[in-house]
């Protein structure tokens, strides 16, 4: 018995799609983090994780930029101000 892709019933699914258990040809696997999603997968892993995935890593960029100016401006300050007089 051969089974069938979901959208292409007369192909032979060649895999599994990871989130939603339905056979898939080759056509309609996409790799995504090394695991197959079907087309509908895809689009609504897009929705789901990804975008609130960006925000967070925008956020900790953001503060990562943050902490590295302080540390120049500091740097900054330090070279360029007679230290004997001010501190
Ligand atoms: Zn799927
Ligand atoms: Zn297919």
């Amino acid at each position: 018995m051969r089974a069938g892709c979901q959208n292409h019933p007369e192909r032979e699914a060649v895999g599994v799609c990871v989130s939603c258990k339905l056979l898939i040809c080759g056509e309609c696997t996409t790799r995504v983090d090394g695991r197959g999603l079907c087309a509908s997968c895809i689009a609504a892993d897009k929705r789901t994780t990804q975008l609130p995935q960006q925000g967070d890593a925008r956020v900790a960029l953001s503060f990562c930029v943050l902490v590295a100016l302080t540390i120049m401006t500091w740097g900054l300050l330090e070279a360029t101000l007679p230290g004997s007089a001010w501190w």
